[in-house]
């Protein structure tokens, strides 16, 4: 079988940012998948299981209320590896939309209190496996890099 293309970036260089993994279309409409890095592949300790479900639940509960881009959203959802997220768009966006929208799901997660939405037995498939604290911490860390990244060009580097 091909190696798919996400396996062919080389991730020892990989630095956390927000890297438009593909460009896909599908009978010509377009459909971004963002890849929204958190941690340094393989030198950083990844998300804990629990932070990441927990930043997954609110992730998609924000993108999926956003006032103007709410129905673009295809998918959110957790790296196996644990170092990040993957976001799936529609459309045509711009980089600089794009990129204030990934700091926007995170600096809503940055400041959630409360009730994490979804996560009673009925809504989800392991829901005492949730760490609110941790998820508010690692969103506010990783706006903190975004921050500061010279690049901002969504390019994978290399
Ligand atoms: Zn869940």
């Amino acid at each position: 079988m091909q190696k798919i293309k996400s396996f062919t970036i080389n991730h020892n260089i990989l630095q956390p940012g927000v890297y438009m993994s593909r460009l896909d279309y599908f009978q010509s409409v377009p459909i971004i998948t963002l890849d929204i890095r958190l941690k340094r592949p393989n030198i950083e300790n990844p998300l804990e299981m629990s932070e990441i479900h927990t930043m997954e639940h609110l992730g998609a509960t924000f993108l999926r209320n956003h006032l103007s881009l709410a129905s673009d959203v295809v998918y959110f959802g957790p790296m196996g590896c644990r170092t990040g997220f993957y976001l799936l768009i529609h459309g045509n966006h711009s980089t600089e939309s794009l990129l204030k929208l990934v700091e926007d799901t995170m600096e809503f997660i940055a400041a959630f209190e409360g009730e994490i939405p979804g996560s009673t037995a009925i809504e989800c498939g392991n829901y005492l496996d949730h760490d609110l604290k941790s998820a508010n911490l690692s969103a506010n860390d990783f706006l903190s890099k975004l921050r500061v990244i010279q690049t901002r060009d969504l390019q994978y580097p290399g």
